[in-house]
């Protein structure tokens, strides 16, 4: 006799126990999420309705997969690692309470709910011996993990010795590794660079750059780490009594907590807090999380309630969002022009819905990107949508291809006026050297109102999207030519609020250069190096009148930022923008800073690491020119260490001496500039 449900079963089976391997043990992929987890539960849908099909080596039954196969040497966990069951509705969710309830008592709904983010990362335990860390371990198969000590050791935010008292003689830190959004683009940024494969998301390559056999490599990635639950030996008393206890305990010995963690007394409180998170909070978020965790608070609860398999426990549910990853088709490749000329091919997809807003289209970054990722115009794709980051085509699901798709090749010519494109040696983009392209004019002068640049209140995209049309700016300083009489007849404009905007404009003209300098939109010269430039300058005829080789000159500024200065302005159009500017009254100097009376007078101040924004030279000029005294090496006599990420044995000095230590973002703070 046939029996379909037994063969969809092991076909099931089958498909989710390779999905599962590529993606545990290679960190590779071969299925979007959304997809694996449809075919998870259409498993375990059918297991339930005919337990008979439940065979021992399920996948419904097991946590990740197995690890035999991994080059890393093996860990056993104190206790099991386990996964968790999915509730993906505000229905599921009171399922989980009704039958816990049914299984302890009242006591479930007594206690009340530890909500927190559930982050898209690896997870890993962490073993503490009289607060020392000895060693840290993949989850593995849940029960044996891969060891990966040296590894998690290059992790800043894991402490290598935990801080307070009050901790156990041996207690396993059970968390998860991951990446922000921008250290998983600047990282496949990088390996795009060097012609390796760029990872599928910030999950694969927080595991991938944790599995490295070189821990030199790891730690060149930029992992951060959240704690959240515990293992002890058998039998050991509880430090803590509730969830929310244990993440004021962790954050207590100094192990990072993810933020927005709330204490529920009920599973409505439990709703109010899934939806914010997911309609709100997710948007805001430098990193990815896939939905939230509710936990029951008391932790004698969490022995009562047990597990439902190997795989979850009964005290914890994962409450899903929408996936941010979904599949579609890729209609088109087109080309724009950004401001500093560089040409961005963009993807125009197959309408499809990604966490409740249709996406249309996706960033593709660059051609570089589009070659390593194989993309064709056909193909089946996928799509990632998180946080306020633009859309973005992950890459191709080349089994489903036909062969009618067609490879792709950027363009030789700007699509918009038609110039020959150019590529600097050694750089990835494509651009058009034409800086009167009017290509670049709309987002030019966007990027001139921006607020880090002249900051003009109320010129907002759309506005300048309508000041172009009616023709009325070409260039930015046709801005400072509007009158508010011609404003006041444009759609959406009142006396009131054209007057303001003229206002706005004018007011523009006292910014100092280095605002100005960085909105012109040069190539390469972000603000870091804007503010660098004026400074040591002063003047913008003077910086204009500087040979390439003068400019390199400037500390902090490198040969590639100087020679697309000295460029720019040996263009005609640039010196006549230049020209129309200083009829127009804006300001062409720079405030000179305090000097040695600054704000870090007397300090002997050490920098180590990569910081977020500033090279190291910046930094140097920065705390020189507040009056501060940069050494190399950390001792009694430090002051400060300023550290970014991978900073390594300065900063576990420092600890140890009690110096104190900053971040970029504090440093700026006390040099009162915006971080
Ligand atoms: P999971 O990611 O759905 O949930 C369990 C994990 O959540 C825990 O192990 C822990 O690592 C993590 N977590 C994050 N924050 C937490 C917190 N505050 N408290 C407790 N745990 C927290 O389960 P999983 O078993 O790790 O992976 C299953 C998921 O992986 C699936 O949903 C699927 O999307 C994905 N997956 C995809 C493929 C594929 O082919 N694309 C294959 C396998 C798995």
């Amino acid at each position: 006799m046939s029996d379909a449900g037994a063969a969809r079963a092991a076909e099931l089976r089958a498909i989710v126990t390779r999905a599962a391997h590529d993606y545990y043990v290679r960190d590779r992929p071969s299925l979007p999420d959304a997809e694996y987890d449809r075919l998870f539960r259409e498993l375990q849908a059918l297991e339930a309705a005919r337990p008979e099909l439940r065979t021992a080596d399920s996948p419904t039954l097991r946590v990740g997969a197995d690890v035999a196969a991994s080059h890393l040497a093996k860990h056993r966990h104190l206790a099991p690692m386990a996964s968790l069951d999915n509730a993906m509705s505000d229905a599921e969710l009171e399922a989980w309470e009704e039958k816990a309830v049914r299984l302890v008592g009242d006591a479930v709904r007594a206690s009340g709910y530890t909500v927190e983010l559930k982050i898209d990362g690896a997870a890993v335990s962490l073993t503490y011996r009289d607060g020392v860390l000895v060693t840290g371990a993949t989850r593995g198969n849940g029960t044996i993990g891969e060891d990966v000590t040296a590894n998690l050791r290059t992790i800043h935010e894991i402490p290598l010795r935990l801080a307070g008292t009050g901790w156990p003689g041996l207690i396993e830190i059970r968390g998860e590794v991951y990446m922000t959004f921008d250290g998983f683009e600047q990282m496949n940024a990088e390996r795009a660079r060097a012609g390796e494969p760029v990872f599928a998301n910030p999950r694969n390559s927080a595991a991938g750059a944790l599995r490295q056999k070189d821990p030199a490599l790891t730690a060149q990635r930029p992992l951060r780490f959240f704690g959240y639950t515990f293992a002890l030996p058998d039998n050991a008393p509880l430090p803590f009594r509730t969830q929310w206890e244990l993440l004021d305990t962790l954050e207590r010995w100094g192990i990072p907590v993810a933020p927005h963690r709330r204490r529920c007394a009920t599973i409505a409180a439990v709703h109010a807090w899934a939806h914010a998170t997911e309609h709100e909070t997710r948007e805001q978020l430098p990193f990815d999380i896939d939905g939230g965790v509710v936990k029951v608070d008391a932790l004698a609860l969490h022995a009562e309630l047990g597990l439902v398999n190997e795989r979850v426990p009964r005290w914890a549910i994962a409450r899903k969002f929408t996936a941010s990853i979904e599949e579609t088709r890729l209609v088109a490749i087109h080309v724009n022009v950004g401001r500093t000329g560089k040409l961005n091919p963009w993807a125009e997809l197959e309408p499809v819905e990604i966490g409740g807003v249709t996406v249309r289209n996706a960033t593709l970054h660059n051609a570089q990107l589009v070659a390593q990722k194989d993309l064709r115009v056909g193909d089946t794709v996928q799509v990632r949508r998180a946080g306020d980051v633009i859309p973005q085509v992950i890459g191709p699901v080349p089994e489903k291809r036909s062969g009618h798709e067609v490879p792709w090749r950027p363009p030789a010519r700007c699509p918009v006026c038609d110039t020959a494109v150019a590529r600097e040696e050694g750089e990835v983009d494509v651009y058009c050297p034409n800086v009167a392209c009017p290509g670049r004019r709309l987002e030019a002068l966007v990027h001139f109102a921006s607020r880090p640049a002249m900051d003009i209140r109320g010129l907002s995209d759309a506005r300048i999207a309508q000041l172009v049309e009616a023709g009325l700016v070409n260039d930015v300083s046709d801005l400072y030519d509007l009158g508010s009489a011609r404003l006041a007849q444009l759609d959406g404009f009142a006396e009131r609020s054209a007057q303001q905007l003229v206002d706005a404009i004018a007011g523009s003209k006292a910014q100092p250069l280095s605002r100005l300098l960085f909105g012109l939109g040069i190539r390469h010269v972000g603000e870091g190096a804007a503010e660098l430039l004026a400074r040591h300058f002063g003047d913008l005829d003077r910086l204009a009148a500087a040979a390439g080789a003068t400019i390199e000159g400037v500390r902090g500024v490198g040969p590639t930022i100087a020679a697309s200065v000295a460029d720019w302005f040996a263009d005609p159009w640039a010196r006549r923008l230049v020209e129309k500017l200083r009829r127009r009254g804006l300001t062409f100097t720079e405030p000179q800073a305090a000097g040695s009376d600054g704000a870090l007078k007397g300090l002997t101040i050490v920098i180590t690491g990569t910081l977020p924004t500033l090279s190291r030279a910046q930094a140097t000029q920065l705390v020189e020119q507040a009056g501060g005294r940069v050494t190399d090496s950390v001792s009694k006599k430090t002051s400060l260490l300023v550290a970014g990420a991978e900073a390594g044995s300065k900063l576990e000095k420092a600890r140890a001496l009690g110096v104190e230590v900053i971040d970029e973002a504090s440093l700026l703070q006390r040099l009162g500039r915006r971080p």
